[in-house]
């Protein structure tokens, strides 16, 4: 369950693990974890092949990922249906997002492995020629969270292996099948031994036991924002590079010209999503006055049609979520906020049979939720739920839906819908997010970034931009004179003729 040089290996640590299908609640897997001396041969594994991995040209890299691409194109059936039994997910989603997504991000990278930029050379002061080089910064140690187990590790590898890094990546403990079957195929296409290493257990003993280790050259981490700030904390006293991928709790905007039936059929996919458990996830609705109850009537109705059912049957909308543990996590916030006086217009319960019969008593199903009369500062407003939970609160003008949209501690995503091409712009600029969709939520392009503002994090994952988190710029400086005598030197030391050549 580990993948450390090229091989699988047992972890030695002393803790059992399992990987639960959410859905049904049976065993995949049991595995031991990872040990501090596991965690050690991984990073070694990854120190010794940095050497040549960062002076391959741009062009092997290239074609490694290339190849790589390939062979996950044919392998997706089975990486679709290893990711659907681990996470809970429908295999539709798998099919049609999770390994597609992933093959388009490394197709992306092995294109842009060839196009990492720098400042052309040239004489910023007379005497000197000055070039810019971009280089990898050594190993990284990546965290990933379980919602996309297996795109969340290709944004991780990927901008990584392809400016010249190697890696050592520890997935979430209750998902990491699809991860150690994404090292895989990167050895079996070519990449080398040690390049992509992967190590497996829980955060507090694995995850920290890999950000601290001395050999471990910059972290990137993707998940909560708590545990983000701790390994933030833990890093800083020897200022390791972080690179932070954190929560959200993004707001939809609707002004009274949107779309009614456009804005209906995205909020309820950007609140569905991978049953909510997407950091991205439309979580807030703010309806201007005119539309709000057509607005909740609409999403209600969409709602109530989502079929829940059978995870790997490609008829199933909605799968499960991660855990029971989370089911009861999201309940927990419906609950609280029914007591404070919220409506639960649709859901809020935990279906037992599925659209086609299937008996879902065993899973971690939850059922679409929409809530409103709630308050902006409570808990459900304000905190991630991770779950398919929608709010929805009115406003009246431009300035007070935009307000409220970006009064919370996250900034990852927002959406604004309007037929107003200046009222769209003007809300792009006001909306404090890392995205800003116009009448969508959700949608992604690789050659686009992805990453937060505020307490959602900082840097990016996807595009040219990620290569800004694991390259270095270096400025080397050329004198071009061949002078032994600088003008500048009088300013350091008295020049009166009296300095004598070196013998
Ligand atoms: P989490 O923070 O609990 O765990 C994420 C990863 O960190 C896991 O691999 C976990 O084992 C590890 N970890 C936990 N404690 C650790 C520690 N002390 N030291 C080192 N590693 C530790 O998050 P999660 O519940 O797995 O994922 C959900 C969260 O991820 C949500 O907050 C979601 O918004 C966020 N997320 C963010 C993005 C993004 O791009 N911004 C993408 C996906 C998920």
């Amino acid at each position: 369950m580990q993948f450390i040089n090229g091989k699988t290996a047992a972890g030695t640590g002393p803790e059992q693990l399992t990987v639960l299908n959410p859905a049904t609640g049976d065993v995949l897997e049991t595995y031991p974890e990872a040990s501090a001396g596991d965690v050690d041969a991984a990073v070694n594994a990854a120190a010794a092949a940095f050497p040549e991995w960062s002076r391959a040209t741009p062009a092997d890299r290239s074609d490694a990922l290339h190849r790589a691409a390939a062979l996950l194109r044919e392998r997706s059936a089975e990486l679709a249906d290893a990711e659907t039994r681990q996470t809970g997910k429908p295999i539709r989603l798998s099919t049609e997002f999770d390994v597609p997504g992933t093959i388009d991000n490394f197709e992306f990278f092995a294109g842009a492995a060839r196009n990492l930029e720098g400042k052309a050379a040239g004489e910023y002061v007379p005497t000197h020629t000055s070039q810019i080089r971009r280089e990898p910064i050594g190993v990284i140690g990546s965290i990933a969270p379980w919602n996309y187990p297996l795109q969340m590790a290709a944004w991780k590898i990927l901008p990584a292996i392809a400016a010249g890094n190697t890696i050592v990546v520890k997935p979430a403990e209750i998902t990491p099948l699809t991860t150690v079957a994404l090292a895989q195929a990167c050895l079996d296409a070519g990449i080398p031994e040690g390049v992509v290493n992967v190590v497996t257990g829980a955060g507090p003993s694995v995850g920290e036991a890999l950000v601290t280790h001395p050999g471990v050259s910059m972290v990137s981490f993707t998940g909560s924002t708590a545990v983000g700030t701790r390994i933030m904390g833990l890093v800083a006293p020897v200022a390791k590079r972080v690179h932070l991928e954190l929560g959200g709790k993004a707001p939809m905007v609707v002004f009274d010209d949107a779309d009614l039936e456009g804005a209906i059929r995205g909020a309820v996919a950007g609140a569905l999503i991978n049953g909510g458990q997407d950091c991205t996830a439309a979580t807030r609705a703010y309806i201007q006055r005119p539309l709000f109850d057509d607005f909740v009537h609409g999403v209600a109705d969409v709602m109530s049609s989502v079929r829940i059912g059978d995870t790997m049957s490609m008829g199933t909308d909605l799968g499960s979520l991660i855990s029971l543990r989370q089911r009861e996590r999201v309940d927990g916030f419906v609950r609280r906020a029914e007591a404070e006086g919220a409506k639960i217009e649709v859901g809020g319960t935990q279906p037992a049979v599925g659209w086609d019969g299937t008996d879902l008593s065993r899973g971690a199903y939850y059922a679409p939720t929409l809530i409103t009369n709630v308050d902006q500062r409570s808990e459900i407003v304000q905190h991630e739920i991770f779950g398919p939970v929608l709010v929805v609160l009115p406003f009246d003008d431009d300035t007070e839906g935009i307000r409220l949209a970006n009064d919370t501690s996250y900034g990852l995503a927002a959406s604004a819908w309007t037929r107003d091409l200046q009222r769209g712009l003007r809300a792009s600029r006001e909306l404090q997010a890392g995205t800003v969709w116009i009448n969508d939520h959700i949608s992604l392009a690789s050659e686009m970034p992805h990453g937060g503002v505020k307490q959602s994090g900082f840097g990016k994952d996807m595009s040219t931009y990620a290569f800004d988190e694991y390259t270095t710029v270096k400025h080397v400086m050329v004198d071009i004179t061949g002078a032994s005598r600088r003008d500048w030197h009088r300013t350091i030391f008295t020049d009166d003729g009296a300095a004598k050549a070196p013998r």
